[in-house]
C-alpha cells in the first residue's frame, strides 16, 4: 500500500483555542516501506497512527491509499480516500487493508492466543477451517506454536505482543501500523518484537510505519521520521 498525505492538519477542540497538533504534513510513503517515527511524547505520533489507521480524521488536508496488490489472485488497483467512503465501507476497507500493533496488545483477556488471532475473521462473520489453519501458522511464524491454549494472562509481555502482530496479519493488510510497540518490554525483547515486525512487514511487502523512542531500531527501518512542530522531519 502507497500512503499520499497532502497538507495534513490535525488539531483538537479545547474551550479555549483549538490544539493544533498536526501543522500540515506532505509525503509519501511508497509500498512496502518500513518507516520508524521518532518524537517526544505528545509530539502527534498517535494522532497521526490514528488518521492513518483511519481511525481519527484529518481537519484539513488528506490521506490517499494507493493499494496494487494482489488479493484473492486478483491484481486490483485503486486510489482510495477514507473520508470519502461511508461508515460501512470505510470499515470493511480497515479490516481488509490496515493491520495495527499497539502499545499495550488490546487482547482480549477470556480468548486464547489461538482465538485471539482468528478475531478479524470473527469479527467479519465465522471463521472457517482455513481461517483457523492460517492463524495456527501465524502463530507459528511468531514462534508460539505451543502456547496456543494459553490466555493472554498467561503469557509474557513479549509474548502477548507476537500474538497482537499474528492478529494484526491476520486479515492479510497491506499496510501494518504499530504504536509504540515496544513501549512496555524490556530491551531485550523490544529488539526481538520490532524486528519481527520488520522479518513480517519484508515477507508479506507490506509498508510499516512504527513508532519507537529508540533510534538504535530505529536505524533498522528504511526511513526514519521525526514529529517536530507537528510535521514529520527526516
Ligand atoms: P504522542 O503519541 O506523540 O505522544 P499524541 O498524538 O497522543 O502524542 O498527542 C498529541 C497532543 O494531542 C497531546 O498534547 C495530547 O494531549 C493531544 N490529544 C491527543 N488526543 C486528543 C484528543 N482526543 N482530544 C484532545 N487532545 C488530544
Ligand atoms: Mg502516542
Amino acid at each position: 500500500m502507497q500512503l499520499q498525505l497532502s497538507n495534513l492538519c490535525k488539531s483538537y477542540p479545547t474551550p479555549a483555542e483549538p490544539l493544533v497538533v498536526l501543522t500540515g504534513i506532505t509525503l509519501a510513503i511508497a509500498s512496502g516501506q518500513t518507516v520508524a517515527i521518532l518524537g517526544p511524547s505528545g509530539s502527534g505520533k498517535s494522532t497521526l497512527l490514528n488518521i492513518l489507521g483511519t481511525l481519527d480524521a484529518p481537519t484539513s488536508g488528506e490521506v490517499t491509499y494507493e493499494s496494487t496488490t494482489e488479493k484473492n489472485g486478483v491484481t486490483g488497483s485503486g486510489r482510495i480516500d477514507p473520508c470519502k467512503l461511508s461508515a460501512t465501507d470505510l470499515a470493511s476497507f480497515r479490516a481488509r487493508h490496515i493491520g495495527f500493533v499497539f502499545q499495550d496488545h488490546h487482547l482480549l483477556p477470556q480468548l486464547s492466543a489461538l482465538e485471539n488471532i482468528l478475531l478479524p475473521r470473527l469479527a467479519s462473520g465465522s471463521a472457517s477451517k482455513s481461517d483457523a489453519d492460517r492463524a495456527l501458522s501465524l502463530l507459528d511464524r511468531v514462534g508460539l506454536a505451543n502456547r496456543r491454549t494459553h490466555l493472554p494472562a498467561q503469557l509474557s509481555g513479549g509474548e502477548r505482543q507476537r500474538v497482537a502482530i499474528a492478529r494484526a496479519l491476520m486479515n492479510q493488510p497491506s499496510l501494518l501500523l504499530a504504536d509504540e510497540p515496544t513501549g512496555n518490554l524490556d530491551p531485550h525483547t523490544a529488539e526481538s518484537i520490532m524486528q519481527l515486525l520488520l522479518d513480517v512487514a519484508g515477507e508479506t511487502g507490506e509498508t510499516l510505519l512504527a513508532v519507537t523512542h529508540n533510534p538504535a531500531l530505529a536505524g533498522r527501518f528504511d526511513t526514519t521520521l521525526t514529529m517536530r512542530d507537528g510535521i514529520l522531519v527526516t
